[in-house]
């Protein structure tokens, strides 16, 4: 896999990404899509199965690209996986194939990017039974502080929603997060990551040379016992 240099921005989670100078991107490729990771500069990958992108039907050949593409050394990451109870298949199908992600994990020693809507309680039950060795990182989130401190206190990283964190309410969540737990990213909306370091660094009260050190440090964190 490809790492940031330090000094530049890292957009955790992104999709349709471009690779730009002084910006580090993970793309995410979703199975459904059909899209292959290639070793680009300034990217890496995940590589996983969507909720929203899964039913009965297609489950079987979605876990074989899945299990195809963890190989690959440019997937960094397996996932977006997760749990959606707004959309998607059923909750069991949701459960089986987030195992089965879990599992491919596991056997290639790479971590996970989560998404999880209104399914708290699901994710949290998930990794008291799986006790996952690679990290989880939560992405689009934008709950409450209580459920990122018991998210941060299991382990998991949080990549705050891109659209809440703009906002000057997101301010007790981002100061809740301890700084080396976090990530920040633009989802694919076409937003400009800086602008998303200017907003986080005044929030916080620190220089975005600094926040940009704590990204790279936590990326390297996040990524440490990667083959
Ligand atoms: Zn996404």
């Amino acid at each position: 896999m490809n790492f940031p240099e330090p000094g530049d921005y890292i957009d955790i989670h992104n999709h349709g990404a471009n690779a730009v100078p002084g910006i580090f991107t993970i793309e995410t490729l979703m199975a459904h899509e059909n899209r292959e990771p290639e070793n680009i500069k300034g990217l890496t990958y995940s590589f996983g199965i969507h909720p929203w992108h899964l039913d009965e039907n297609s489950h079987d050949h979605l876990i074989s690209c899945v299990i195809i593409n963890a190989v690959n050394p440019d997937v960094a990451l397996i996932g977006e996986a997760g749990f959606d109870r707004i959309k998607g298949p059923s909750l069991e199908l949701q459960r089986k194939t987030f195992e089965e992600q879990v599992k491919i994990a596991k056997e290639h020693k790479k971590p996970m990017v989560i998404h999880c809507v209104r399914a708290w309680d699901d994710l949290l039950q998930e990794h008291k039974k799986l006790k996952p060795q690679m990290p989880w990182l939560v992405h689009g989130f934008r709950g409450k502080p209580d459920l990122a401190q018991q998210l941060v206190s299991k382990g998991m990283y949080i990549s705050f929603w891109f659209d809440f964190v703009m906002k000057p309410e997101a301010i007790p969540l981002l100061k809740s997060v301890p700084k080396e737990r976090f990530f920040l990213e633009t989802d694919g909306a076409g937003i400009n990551i800086m602008d998303i370091y200017n907003k986080v660094s005044d929030d916080l009260d620190i220089s975005v040379e600094e926040l940009k050190r704590t990204m790279f440090l936590n990326f390297n964190q996040f990524f440490k016992g990667i083959p």
